[in-house]
């Protein structure tokens, strides 16, 4: 499972740090298949992925 910005959650639903989901992995609709669905999320979940993971602080 991941959150809005695409950070995969942990059992407890807390974010691991640093790590994200995109494309098919963890798809919101996984247990269907949405005709041109899956290419539209592979984008949008690869920019959110993206701009949240430029965010991040660099480690320090
Ligand atoms: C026949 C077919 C038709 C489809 N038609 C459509 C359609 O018309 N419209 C639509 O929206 N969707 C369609 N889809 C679904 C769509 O293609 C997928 O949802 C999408 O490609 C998933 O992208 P992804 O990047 O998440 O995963 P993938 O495209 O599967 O990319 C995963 C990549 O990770 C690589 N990889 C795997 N393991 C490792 C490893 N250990 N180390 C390094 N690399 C690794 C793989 O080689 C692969 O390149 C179709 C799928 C199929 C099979």
């Amino acid at each position: 499972m991941h959150n809005a910005r695409q950070q995969v959650l942990d059992p407890f639903g807390k974010p691991i740090p640093r790590l994200y989901a995109v494309g098919e992995l963890g798809s919101m609709f996984g247990h269907i298949y949405e005709t041109m669905g899956n290419i539209a999320e592979c984008i949008t979940s690869g920019q959110i992925a993206g701009t949240s993971a430029v965010r991040e602080r660099p480690w320090g």
